[in-house]
């Protein structure tokens, strides 16, 4: 007989345990707390850009949707060994080796990439943001080259019509409230539906249900006081319910409680994410281009060094340093020699900026912002810039500034032609990194270390995957694999 999967949540994460469950012919039903429209998760939210390790470009090749882009012969995809997404990963674990997790991410991804093609998920290369011309090629940087067709809302049709395709049902506004079990062993599920509480039964459960970045009470528990006043980039609905439930019957937490994912953003976006909103208008509230000009805080200083790796390595940093300085905002400045490189979102319609011909007027206007410190901070920058070294945004080029407290050590170019632009922004959490455990097959592992009975998980709702920041495009990636582990062991169990 069959097994009978129950999977919480309808992301990426969900959708790959639930067509990783139905291959192995296992009954599958998804439960989503939302309704049909705002389903889908953080994934629907996302740019789909997948963070894979690949010996050479030849790799990517079975992954594209389209090889007769004119481009492709023109570009440079590099290499992303296992071995860089390894360091890439280690660099960001607080001094710890690269844990269990971390492991299966980088040794699964691109073997779950080649799946997910073979689900009829289309990949394409990420030119507008990944890749810079340089004499008559693309070069790809970062070691991030592919997203899937459509961004976010494209990956999780996809997935969502494969899995449909693939005999497996779902329910919508149906919020797991309960895990049910029986004799230690998990058996069902207890819902919230609009017609009251139903229990569903299970041989087994999949949590793909999202982390507790949508909840400023536990964000105030996990993380402090001051994520409270966090931006939430994503759906409202990663309430950290999964996790909570899991921990209720006994599930360990694991990993850095107040670890997370959260970027600079416009100050004035909205408090959530919102689908309702046009998906090119949702997008436009990330402000990412701060490695090519520098940021300020109230008080008219720098407080990060704004180049220090390519923008894939610190964007998921940086909102949280935005936080921690006073009033939870900072000003980024450029001036007209980057103009063109500053991705679409800094010239959209509703783009929060202040503009003007000299420094002394733009730092009049920078709301809330000492002016006088502020214009210090930026002549002393533009003399300690290295005006020998070539400004080259595909490698790290080494143009730094010498002598500050505070260098900036790739892409400084000076701010000293006009018009001078400043964009105000805050910190906008993404997704948090703390979470339940889970063993190598996903399944979710007790206070005593054991292994809880017909419980996975998968996606951002596991702990120990991220610590202290996040190389950009491994979300999607983490989700994909571990929920393909889950949906397979789930199954098979
Ligand atoms: C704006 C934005 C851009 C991003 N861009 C990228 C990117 O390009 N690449 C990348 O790798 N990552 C990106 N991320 C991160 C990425 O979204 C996440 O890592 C990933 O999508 C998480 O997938 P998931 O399936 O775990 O959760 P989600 O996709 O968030 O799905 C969780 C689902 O569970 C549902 N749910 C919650 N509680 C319950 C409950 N109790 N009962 C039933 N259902 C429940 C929710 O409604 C939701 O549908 C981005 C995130 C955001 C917000």
């Amino acid at each position: 007989m069959s097994k009978k999967v129950i999977i919480v949540g309808s992301g990426n994460a969900a959708l790959c345990a639930g067509i990783a469950a139905l291959e192995q012919g296992a009954e599958v039903l998804l439960i989503e707390k939302s309704t049909e429209a705002q389903a889908g998760g953080n994934s629907r939210y996302t740019a789909g850009a997948m963070r894979f390790a690949y010996p050479s470009g030849d790799f990517l090749m079975p992954l594209l949707s389209n090889l007769d882009d004119e481009r492709i012969s023109k570009t440079d995809f590099g290499t992303y060994p296992k071995e860089k997404f390894r360091q890439d990963l280690i660099d960001f674990n607080d001094g710890q080796p690269l844990s269990l997790h971390q492991k299966i991410l980088v040794n699964e991804s691109y073997e779950t990439m080649l799946w997910l093609v073979n689900h009829h998920i289309q990949f394409e290369p990420i030119y507008s943001r990944q890749a810079y011309e340089k004499n008559g090629r693309y070069v790809f940087w970062g070691g991030l080259t592919l997203a899937a067709k459509g961004e976010g809302v494209g990956l999780v049709e996809a997935e969502m019509s494969e899995f449909l395709r693939l005999g497996g049902q779902i329910r919508y506004e149906t919020e797991a409230i309960h895990l049910v079990t029986t004799d230690r062993k998990i058996t069902g599920v207890r819902c919230q539906t609009p017609a009251g509480v139903i229990e569903l039964e299970a041989d087994s459960v999949v949590l793909g249900c999202g982390g507790f970045e949508a909840n400023p009470e536990l964000r105030r528990k996990f993380m402090g006081e001051q994520w409270v006043k966090a931006k939430v980039r994503g759906t409202p609905h990663n309430q950290g319910k999964g996790i909570e439930m899991a921990l209720e019957i006994g599930a360990a937490f694991h990993g850095r409680p107040d670890g997370c994912h959260a970027v600079p953003m416009d100050l004035n976006m909205p408090n959530y994410g919102n689908l309702d909103i046009p998906y090119l208008e949702r997008k436009h509230y990330r402000k990412i281009c701060y490695f090519l000009g520098v940021m300020l805080n109230a008080g008219g200083r720098r407080f990060v060094d704004e180049g220090i790796n390519f923008r894939n390595y610190t964007y998921a940093q940086f909102g949280r340093a935005i936080l921690d300085q006073p009033g939870q905002f900072a000003w980024q400045i450029f001036d007209q020699k980057v103009e063109e490189l500053l991705y679409s979102e800094y010239r959209f319609w509703d783009a929060s900026f202040v503009q003007a011909n000299t420094l002394e007027e733009l730092v009049e206007q920078l709301e809330g912002v000492d002016a006088k410190a502020a214009l210090t901070t930026l002549r002393k920058y533009n003399a300690a810039v290295d005006t020998s070294k070539v400004f080259d945004p595909t490698i790290l080029d080494g143009k730094a500034t010498k002598g500050l407290m505070l260098n900036k050590t790739n892409w400084a170019n000076t701010i000293d032609q006009p018009p001078f632009k400043a964009y105000p922004v805050t910190c906008g959490i993404t997704f948090t990194y703390g979470g339940l455990q889970v063993n190598q097959a996903a399944a979710v592992l007790s206070n005593e270390g054991v292994k809880m009975e017909g419980l996975y998980a998968c996606g951002e709702l596991v702990g120990g995957v991220f610590y202290n920041g996040y190389p950009g495009g491994s979300g999607l990636t983490s989700g994909a694999v571990f929920g393909r582990l889950a949906g397979y062991h789930a199954a098979v169990h």
